[in-house]
């Protein structure tokens, strides 16, 4: 079976919208910021704000040249962080070397961190404190379970990755009370990969390798969710490229209790969540 990432990211907008409607009159306003042309962060920052509107929010986004200096793009978030109208700020990653990643992601105001990389947000989440924003994606794969019926508490996750944005966060959220998951964090020197995934009653692909799950390395009935986002060429698209996941999807599905599509899954599930920390922001600046 199919788990309808679009669907349930529409089902999780809706509420947004609700919320946002509820809160006027003041409207949450998540502010972008990009440096660069990266042509993925083009679209993946295009689509968030397209969301947001659509949502009742205001975004806003601010373009700087590759170059910028850590001193003027600090400034930047500084003013973002002081403007009371603002409540979410979000950095699209990757940014370039000379900036450090950890540095300017710890230049946002936990409270308006909706995207979770602050090191207080991450720390919050690690004490299972609440109000801590999760990183969008993570949160957005636990919704995707949430909703999708399934009991979490004793099954053993299987995550591949250790990333800071989407392996070691989901680790943390599904190990939390409450989802109460039995977690292994698989990375690239982990040994006997197939062994482990195979005893994994959900699996958690997130490595960036295209089709690298293959159907040897799932237990039949597991529960499959592909974060995955790789493009790969195909001389039958117009384009001359698709995306696939981190899962050999043809092969894997059969074998899998409930699985997600690339794309379809987890993707619209991450802007979703975006949306839904936005708000939460909003509601608790408004509240304070
Ligand atoms: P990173 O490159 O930051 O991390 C990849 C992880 O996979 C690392 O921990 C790495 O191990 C591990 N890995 C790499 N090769 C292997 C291997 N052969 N066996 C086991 N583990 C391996 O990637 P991200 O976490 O940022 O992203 C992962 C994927 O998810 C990408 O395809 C990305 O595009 C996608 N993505 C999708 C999102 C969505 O909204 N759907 C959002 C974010 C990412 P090590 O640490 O040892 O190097």
């Amino acid at each position: 079976m199919l788990i309808d990432g679009n669907a349930i990211a529409k089902q999780v907008l809706a509420e947004v919208k609700a919320g946002v409607a509820a809160l006027a009159p003041v409207v949450p306003h998540v502010a972008f910021v990009r440096v660069g042309d990266d042509p993925a962060s083009v679209s993946y920052v295009a689509k968030k704000q397209k969301v947001a509107e659509e949502a009742g929010m205001k975004s806003s986004l601010r373009l700087f040249p590759e170059n910028v200096s850590r001193e003027e793009l600090f400034a930047h978030l500084d003013a973002l962080n002081a403007d009371p109208s603002v409540h979410g700020i979000l950095v699209q990653a990757p940014l370039p070397k000379h900036l450090g990643e950890t540095e300017v992601f710890n230049r946002i105001l936990p409270d308006k961190d909706v995207d979770g990389f602050t090191t207080q947000n991450i720390g919050r989440l690690a004490q299972e404190a609440p109000g801590a924003f999760a990183a969008c994606t993570p949160a957005g794969i636990v919704e995707l379970l949430r909703r999708s019926g399934l009991v979490v508490a004793g099954k053993h996750a299987v995550i591949l990755g250790r990333s800071l944005i989407v392996g070691k966060p989901a680790a943390l959220l599904l190990l939390a009370k409450g989802l109460d998951a039995t977690v292994t964090v698989c990375h690239s020197r982990t040994r006997n990969l197939a062994e482990i995934t195979r005893r994994a009653d959900i699996l958690i692909a997130a490595i960036g390798k295209p089709r690298f799950v293959t159907a040897d390395m799932v237990a039949e009935g597991a529960v499959v969710i592909d974060v995955g986002i790789n493009r790969i060429p195909d001389a039958t698209r117009k384009s001359g490229s698709r995306l696939v996941g981190d899962v050999d999807f043809e092969a894997v599905a059969p074998k899998a209790s409930l699985i997600t599509p690339v794309p379809g899954g987890v993707g619209p599930m991450t802007v979703a969540m975006l949306m839904k920390n936005t708000l939460a922001a909003a509601q608790r600046l408004a509240n304070a």
